[in-house]
């Protein structure tokens, strides 16, 4: 049988992009190689109301909901921006990888799970599961496997810019339960966090580039020393491929290097990417066109939606790395105003940073911060 669709990966994208093109009435094969979906966990599970709206799932795996985030400089300064209402919800991503995978078979996908793509040739790729080898042909691939994407590395293609490692436990400890927290001094290339994922327990880790192992033995000391129960490692690719189409094959999610930069979440801007692959797969086989100029419309799709933020959020993630401890520490003092942090509350979208940026520029409130903000090149940030 030729599929119309094979989707590789069975994570938030893959399910998404296969439950869309299933509903589209395309025969759908999604391949995972783990045979539990959902499994090794590599996620902090902290999702904004928009994000956990585009799963698209009850509330099942629903473990918290949170309003706000307490930043907190490793000098002392602290910043509590309080929402008073949910803004994000700490979930328990096994259970809504599971839910997704659950729905994108009931609308029709079929799923072939113990089975990992190791080659492709033309039309066709190769398997390695409980069946031995096998070999599935597709009319479009879109390739969802993931930050180490063997269908990437496969078709030669040029990958995401920066790649981070993260490492997080789950900690017994007291912390207020409404609130995440976060420490940009834990890590210079990025930030650590510790995630309420309901009372006494919270989710502690952090990415980076460098001494992650060293630096998270450091950053989880703050959190009691209580013993962790579940550790969870990860890559986090930042910065989008520079084409995230070719070879009959879509890239979508941390395939293509679709994490926000800012804040390394990527279960809403990969499933917003699935359903733009999905959609022109539905249209390329409808018309039965494979070439490069078909599939270019998936890149028009999802730049129009989302291109502009994750461009910032990478000039945004460039920036951070200039900035030292002490202009950190000086940033949360200076946005530490009740007209900044009325402004952070009204526009501040996790999804959407933008738009808070250029409310926030428009703050003469804001000229105290300027100092540290212009000599890493916010003036370059619209530009
Ligand atoms: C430490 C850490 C914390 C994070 N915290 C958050 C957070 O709080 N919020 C958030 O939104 N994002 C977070 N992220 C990012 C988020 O986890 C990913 O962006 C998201 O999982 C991407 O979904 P995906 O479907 O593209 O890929 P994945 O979820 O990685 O799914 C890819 C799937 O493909 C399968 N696969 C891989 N290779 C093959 C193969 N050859 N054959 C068959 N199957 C294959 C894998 O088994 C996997 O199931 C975090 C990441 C890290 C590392």
């Amino acid at each position: 049988m030729v599929y119309d669709v094979i989707v590789v990966g069975a994570g938030p994208a893959g399910s998404a992009a296969a439950g869309e093109c299933a509903k589209s009435g395309l025969s759908t094969l999604c391949i995972e190689e783990h045979g539990t979906i959902g499994y090794p966990v590599q996620c902090a599970g902290l999702l904004s109301n928009a994000a956990f709206a585009e799963c698209r799932v009850s509330e099942r795996s629903v473990l918290n909901r949170v309003q706000g985030a307490r930043v907190v400089s490793g000098r002392g300064s602290e910043l509590l921006i309080d929402a008073q209402t949910t803004r994000a919800s700490v979930v328990d991503r096994g259970a809504l990888d599971r839910e997704m995978a659950e729905a994108a078979a009931n609308a029709g996908a079929e799923f072939k799970l113990k089975t990992a793509v190791y080659d492709i040739r033309g039309k066709t790729i190769i398997t390695r599961g409980m069946n031995g080898n096998e070999e599935h042909q597709f009319r479009i691939l879109i390739a969802a496997d993931g930050p180490r994407s063997t269908i990437t590395r496969l078709l030669g293609m040029e990958r995401a810019k920066v790649y981070l490692a993260g490492i997080q436990a789950d900690l017994p400890y007291d912390c207020d339960p409404r609130f995440v927290e976060l420490y940009p001094d834990a890590s210079p290339e990025f930030f650590g966090w510790a995630i309420p994922t309901g009372k006494g327990r919270v989710r502690a880790g952090l990415c980076g580039q460098t001494q992650v192992p060293e630096r998270f033995a450091a950053f989880v000391k703050k959190f009691g020393g209580g013993s962790g129960t579940h550790l969870v490692t990860g890559t986090l690719p930042l910065g989008v491929m520079p084409q995230t189409y070719g070879h009959r094959t879509l890239f979508v999610g941390d395939a293509g290097g679709f994490p926000k930069p800012t804040s390394g979440g990527g279960v809403y801007t990969g499933i917003r990417s699935a359903r733009h692959a999905a959609a022109v797969a539905a249209v390329c086989c409808e018309q039965d066109t494979f070439t490069d100029p078909a599939l270019a419309d998936y890149e028009r799709r999802w730049k129009t939606d989302i291109g502009r933020e994750l461009e910032i959020g990478f000039r945004f993630f460039e920036m951070r790395q200039k900035l030292s401890s002490q202009d950190i520490d000086q940033l949360i003092r200076s946005l530490n105003d009740p007209g900044i942090l009325s402004t952070i509350v009204r526009y501040g979208d996790m999804d959407r940073p933008g738009v808070l940026v250029k409310k926030l520029m428009r703050n003469p409130a804001m000229l105290r911060c300027m100092g540290p903000l212009i000599r890493t090149g916010l003036r370059s940030l619209f530009g």
